[in-house]
């Protein structure tokens, strides 16, 4: 499609102009009790201050006073001289009645009152209420542009137009780039598959962890077929006042309509599309927003060439109503990439940054098992400003390798102060975390050993995780159990004492064993079956104690797994004893030095 998308929104238009003339008609009013009082102060002729004024009644030199009430004027006409002077004094309440007891005093004063004129009595009340008026109006305005800004970030910037990114942009995802292709042949002609009877799919939900690249494949869908990318986010939805997301959706799709064909993008549809349920308030706003986006899904036309794609890391979560044919039936999974693809986006982002020659990649994609694109692409971000501020030339493998620790401990703390007390005890406790690694036949090698904070850990030891792995056996886990509580083993044992350190080990070996227990069918009391509930509703009756079940496998594995900890570390307190003693001393220990101990 070669014309611009030309509704820069009639609505959009008439709002503005409704703001253009609020704010001229402030100014007019402004403007206007300006003007009417210059015109009073203009006729004047002589300025008498109100001091003055008493003191001339006082004095028994005026005549007659003529007042208005809620004037600005007074008129008054001295004895002895035939004009009136017009002097201004607001004619309030207080004045009159000042006036009218210097007349009761027996001043000998002609006191004429006139009840004020309609236009007077208008323009009075507009002073009182202008100010309310003005507020109740621009927060009307300031409502309506909400909705306009809102609208706008739809509709506007990189929205709406045509994307640069093509396929060559995104690293790996073979089998999803080719699964799309059709996608994008259907963008490109429409005519033929409609000649040929095929039924294209509307939505797509693309289904990953943030960061794998969803964003950028949809956009490069759009790229390769020359269409224009519309997005929207579906937590942009959340905060909306009553009835908005609705709206939002519907003008969504209207745009999509009128520039067809393109693409709609919705990321985070769990945000809109998560279950229904019959509650009210916030939910039902949701509801709403669902229902509508239900509604224009089902609307299209067979004719209009619109592809919705979604994102979303919980499709499980997601309304079954969405996934029904016809809406999003077709799901596409962006795994976090293997060795390989994180090879090629490390290669992808390395493009525009200065590196050294001797960079291997390959070693940088081994060490980030795990990581995703959007990962990758920091540390390769990271890697640049650490050579910037190290002064090197161009990017050295150093720099790398510190940014890839720096993304997953954090950065090195060393002006943090540490006591000897503490020092000794993470040397312990990493030292432990290492030797029991090194006696577990699934665990990761030690690739380091570190007694500098980082981040929120006080020490770290860093694995050889060179291994992309889809499934893990139980051994794994039990063994992984074990490494875990190296830490705090080494800690009772050597020390005969326990600190906080070991606290998110605690944490994350208590996931992996309920992990086990719950959603991987590995206690033999409880069996296969997943215990995980997501919703209440969903949960299946096992009998009343079942939670004391899961409570106790829970702690049974992890017991097993504690005593074995310990069990590896009493029979090698030699090396124990080494390992923390070089820590103390080097306070880093690389692979090989590590090894050097079992030699
Ligand atoms: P998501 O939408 O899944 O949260 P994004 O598409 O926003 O993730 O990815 C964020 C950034 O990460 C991208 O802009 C890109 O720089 C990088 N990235 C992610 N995956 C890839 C990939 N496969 N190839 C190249 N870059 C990627
Ligand atoms: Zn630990």
């Amino acid at each position: 499609m070669k014309e611009k998308p030309k509704n820069k929104n009639n609505k959009d238009k008439f709002y503005y102009l409704l703001a253009f003339l609020v704010a001229i008609i402030c100014f007019a009013g402004v403007f206007l009790i300006i003007f009417n009082q210059n015109k009073d102060k203009k006729e004047e002729e002589k300025d008498l201050a109100y001091t003055e004024l008493i003191k001339q009644i006082d004095e028994g030199s005026i005549e007659k006073i003529e007042m208005t009430t809620g004037s600005t004027t007074i008129k008054v006409k001295l004895k002895n001289v035939e004009e009136e002077e017009k002097v201004i004094i607001p004619s309030t309440q207080a004045f009159i009645e000042l006036v009218q007891e210097k007349v009761k005093e027996g001043n000998e004063i002609e006191l004429i009152q006139n009840s004020p004129n309609i236009f007077l009595k208008i323009a009075d009340t507009l002073v009182t209420f202008l100010p309310t008026i003005i507020i109740c109006i621009l927060f009307i305005v300031v409502l309506k542009m909400q909705g306009l800004g809102d609208k706008g970030k739809v509709y506007d910037g990189e929205k709406g137009t045509k994307t640069n990114v093509s396929f060559k942009d995104v690293a790996g995802l073979d089998e999803e780039k080719h699964e799309l292709i059709e996608i994008v042949d259907f963008l490109k002609e429409p005519k033929r598959f409609h000649e040929m009877g095929a039924k294209i799919p509307r939505g797509i939900l693309l289904c990953g962890k943030p960061g794998t690249g969803k964003t950028l494949i949809a956009k490069a869908i759009a790229g390769e077929a020359g269409v224009p990318f519309i997005s929207m986010s579906g937590s942009e939805f959340i905060e909306m006042f009553a009835g908005l997301g609705a709206s939002r959706v519907r003008k969504l799709f209207e745009k999509a309509k009128k520039i067809s064909p393109c693409i709609i993008f919705i990321d985070e549809i769990d945000a809109i599309g998560a279950r229904r349920t019959n509650a009210s308030g916030a939910e039902s706003e949701n509801n709403q927003t669902l229902n509508q986006l239900l509604v224009e899904m089902d609307g299209f036309d067979t004719e209009e060439t619109i592809i919705v794609l979604a994102a979303t890391n919980r499709p499980e979560m997601l309304d079954k109503a969405l996934l029904r044919p016809g809406r999003f039936d077709r799901q596409i999974t962006i795994a976090a990439p293997d060795a390989k693809g994180r090879e090629e986006i490390l290669k992808i982002h390395a493009e525009n940054k200065k590196f050294s020659k001797d960079i291997n990649f390959k070693d940088i994609a081994n060490d980030t098992a795990g990581f995703t694109g959007a990962e990758l692409a920091n540390v390769l971000n990271e890697a640049a400003i650490i050579a910037t501020t190290k002064k090197h030339k161009n990017i050295l493998m150093q720099d790398l390798e510190e940014a890839v620790k720096k993304v997953t401990v954090g950065i090195e703390k060393h002006s943090r102060v540490i006591s000897d007390k503490d020092k000794k005890l993470t040397a312990y406790h990493e030292a432990g975390h290492a030797i029991v690694s090194k006696f577990l036949e699934t665990q990761f090698e030690v690739k380091e050993v570190s007694i500098i904070p980082r981040g929120l850990a006080g020490g770290y030891t860093m694995y050889k995780t060179n291994e992309d792995k889809y499934y893990v056996s139980k051994t794994e886990m039990e063994e992984k159990l074990i490494a875990l509580l190296g830490g705090r083993a080494a800690e009772k044992i050597a020390l005969n004492d326990i600190s906080t350190g070991a606290s998110n080990d605690i944490e994350v070996a208590t996931q992996v064993a309920k992990d086990m227990v719950t959603v991987y069918g590995m206690s033999d009391s409880i069996g296969p079956i997943n215990l995980q509930t997501k919703e209440p509703y969903e949960q299946l009756s096992f009998g009343e104690n079942i939670n004391d079940v899961i409570g106790s496998e829970v702690k049974r594995l992890i017991d097993i797994a504690y005593k074995r900890a310990q069990e590896i570390l009493l029979a090698n307190m030699d090396k124990l004893h080494s390992v923390a003693g070089r820590l103390l001393e080097k306070e880093v220990i690389s692979a090989e030095e590590f090894e050097e101990f079992f030699r």
